[in-house]
């Protein structure tokens, strides 16, 4: 999360710092219009950041999700920022299990009274989408190995199968606590935005979570 803000910084930087030379060796129409644009891309940066307020760690695939967002549709799944578990027309929303999205769907009213929205940052996935954030986590990660420890193959993928949401840091902190209650249950340790649907949590609690998917046997290949 820190990784990727810091290096978009000074990108951010050097983008302002230019566009402040060019209006400079420009004239007033010029200023007023550079000026406009600089507040849009402030109000822009701002908006797409998430990093200064989350009480909790955020899926990174949340952070890839937000920077290519332009080259995934929301018809493969991308999901636009603010998305609820109550978005229909939202494909990442509408193509989930409906047992999952139904046990979400109750959790969040209850959430809600505790102050905390269940904010959808990725749900199904298609799986040229699920492809594409693997190739970008061998990129981001450095080999496949460590790649997958965090994203998995479209094949195994419980969000292809839309069988799993990864819920913003406030609504996995809320989970963490009560999911149990609505058989919500986190599965990976190092994964905690990622939620299933565990019925036998009803009579027995969430089964304990795997250290990371490597080590869940739906995962082998
Ligand atoms: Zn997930």
């Amino acid at each position: 999360m820190t990784g990727g803000v810091s290096y978009r910084e000074p990108a951010r930087t050097t983008f302002r710092r230019s566009r402040i030379r060019r209006i400079r060796v420009a004239g007033l129409l010029v200023v007023i219009a550079g000026i406009a644009a600089a507040l849009g891309y402030q109000a822009l940066a701002s908006s797409s950041s998430t990093a200064s307020w989350s009480p909790a760690p955020a899926s990174p695939i949340h952070v890839l999700r937000s920077e290519h967002r332009h080259a995934l549709g929301e018809a493969d799944g991308a999901v636009p920022d603010g998305t609820t578990v109550f978005d229909d027309e939202i494909p990442g929303v509408a193509n989930l299990d409906p047992a999952l999205l139904g046990a979400l769907r109750r959790a969040a009213p209850d959430a809600a009274h505790d102050g905390v929205e269940f904010v959808v940052d990725s749900g199904w996935r298609s799986r040229a989408y699920q492809e594409q954030l693997l190739h970008e986590a061998v990129l981001k990660y450095g080999s496949e190995a460590e790649a997958a420890r965090w994203v998995a193959t479209p094949s195994t993928s419980a969000h292809v199968s839309g069988d799993a949401v990864d819920i913003g840091p406030s609504g996995a902190a809320w989970l963490s606590e009560h999911g149990a209650e609505y058989a919500l249950c986190q599965v990976y340790g190092n994964e905690p935005w990622h939620y299933e649907l565990r019925p036998e949590a009803f009579d027995r609690g969430c089964p304990a979570v795997y250290a990371d998917p490597t080590h869940d046997p739906r995962m082998q290949r």
